[in-house]
């Protein structure tokens, strides 16, 4: 049988990473059709602004499969992530990174047996770039979590588990300051745990689950969080296995699926022919498990483990390796060492992963009751704290609301509280409540009644949904 992929080779270090893995893939004698595809850099510099032209979103539509290398993105400036925009253009949202201990691959945790794998929402998050100055020297980006996407990711990371025959799984947030947006995940996770009692579900703190990474690796089998949380979370993870050249991914959709190694392009190493090609040779593996074709990766897999730890050929990257193999003979190794085995490790009895989101409706919460009790706006002013609140409780009187209380980042700074720490900038937010329900109607009046006492640039409506409010107070708030 031959498959269709489409094959990204990308920026940096990209095209010499792919060409390894492509090498060996078609040295197991599988018949694949490479369908080469640009993105990144060299599509940025055509003045293409999303980095991904047409042709490439064709091919992975039709074949439902990529292999991608990394994709350079400007730091600070200029257009969009590529690699984001693939994600979300084809809704992989579940991003899965294993971190396993490598023969061969000497490190302070050498022999500990780590072995766990970073399940990370893909598509949500603040990664979706969803950023606007509130004033010319505040900044915002906007974190959406939903239910919808918090159930997929964590029902992928039962699934996975259950595929792997792993019996723990941990749910990292930081749940206990973001109770809306990170609690989301916590929440459903907790639902979701009772559908699989056969595994042993558990939320853990994220700043302690980054700890405990370092501290006690080995216990973690499966970890599910939120994108920005994985993001960090594997990096720092690859790194105890020998570093980011070890760190495979796979980014899932329902309608296709992107292999690709954790790091980026590397720039500094682009063209030496020295970098190290695992990651991608083991986001290949990942993808031929994905196509069915087990024995072929592991085929793969038994090679690594034997040219790493058999033959002691390393790259550069491996801390005390002095052998400094070259991007090409590692290659060659690899594929002469095909159809070997290394029995030291004992194989894993992979099952094909099969997840079904398909029933999930747009929106898996309907509230009986609900109604808008007041509105935050934000300003941007910088009026004595005094003065401006003066002036906001006339507009709120003006339009039949109370003024709850003025914050600055957070912080309750007006009424007049005991604070008096409170660093001020030129944005605050402004609560206004209503004696009953608040309809449209009214919340416009406000904000013409506001314009013209003030320069506000953002709005959020206070809901009720069955009888919790469905925001959070101020620090300092009663
Ligand atoms: P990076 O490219 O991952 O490189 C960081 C460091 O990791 C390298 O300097 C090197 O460490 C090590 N490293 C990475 N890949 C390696 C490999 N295959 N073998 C051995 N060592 C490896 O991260 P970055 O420098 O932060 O980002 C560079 C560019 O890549 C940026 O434009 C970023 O946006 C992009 N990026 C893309 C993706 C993606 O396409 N999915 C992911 C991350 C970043 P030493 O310096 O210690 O040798």
């Amino acid at each position: 049988m031959a498959y269709n992929v489409t094959l990204i080779p990308g920026d940096g270090i990209g095209p010499e990473v792919t060409t390894s893995a492509r090498e060996i893939i078609d040295a197991t004698g599988l018949k694949i059709n490479w369908e080469i595809c640009e993105a990144g850099a060299e599509v940025f510099k055509k003045g293409l602004a999303t980095g991904v032209p047409q042709e490439t979103v064709d091919s992975i539509s039709r074949n439902k499969v990529a292999l991608k290398g990394p994709l350079e993105t400007p730091v600070g400036f200029g257009e969009k992530s590529a690699n984001v925009t693939l994600r979300k253009m084809f809704e992989t949202y579940g991003n899965i990174r294993p971190v396993k201990e490598f023969p061969g691959v000497a490190t302070p945790y050498s022999g500990r047996g780590i072995d766990l794998v970073i399940v990370r929402e893909n598509v949500e998050d603040l990664y979706a770039g969803i950023e606007h100055m509130q004033t010319p020297s505040v900044a915002q980006c906007l974190k959406l979590i939903s239910r919808k996407g918090c159930e997929k990711i964590v029902r992928l990371g039962f699934e996975f588990a259950k595929s792997q025959n792993r019996k723990t799984i941990h749910c990292a947030t930081k749940a206990n300051i973001m109770k809306f947006s990170e609690g989301m995940l916590k929440r459903t996770f907790e639902d979701i745990a009772k559908e699989y009692p056969e595994i042993e579900a558990q939320h853990i703190i994220v700043d302690n689950c980054a700890h405990q990474l370092v501290r006690r690796p080995e216990q973690f089998e499966v970890i599910v969080t939120t994108n920005m949380n994985g993001d960090i979370l594997s990096d720092l993870s690859s790194a105890l296995i020998g570093g980011l050249g070890f760190a495979p991914g796979a980014n899932i959709g329902d309608n296709a699926c992107i292999f690709e190694a954790v790091h980026g392009s590397a720039p500094k190493y682009a063209g030496e022919n020295t970098i190290n090609p695992m990651a991608v040779i083991l986001s290949g593996v990942m993808m031929l498990r994905h196509l069915g074709e087990f024995k072929a990766a592991l085929d793969i897999e038994h090679a690594l483990y034997v040219t790493c730890a058999v033959d002691k050929a390393l790259t550069r990257d491996v801390v005390g390796n002095t052998s400094a193999t070259l991007t090409t003979d590692f290659t060659k190794k690899v594929i002469g060492n095909l159809g070997k085995r290394y029995e030291a490790v004992k194989d894993r009895d992979y099952k094909p992963l099969v997840v079904n989101n398909s029933n999930i409706p747009v929106a898996p919460i309907t509230p009986k009751e609900r109604f808008v009790e007041g509105v935050d706006i934000f300003f941007e002013t910088t009026k004595p704290i005094g003065e401006f609140g003066k002036i906001m409780e006339e507009a709120a009187a003006e339009a039949s609301l109370k003024l709850k209380l003025i914050t600055c980042r957070g912080m309750k700074i007006y009424p007049t509280t005991e604070n008096t720490t409170t660093d001020l900038i030129d944005q605050v937010r402004v609560r206004f409540i209503g004696s009953g329900p608040l309809s449209d109607a009214m919340i416009q009046n406000l904000i013409a009644v506001v314009s013209t006492r003030g320069s506000w640039s953002h709005i959020e409506k206070l809901h009720v949904f069955d009888g919790k409010q469905a925001y959070t107070k101020a620090h300092g708030e009663d």
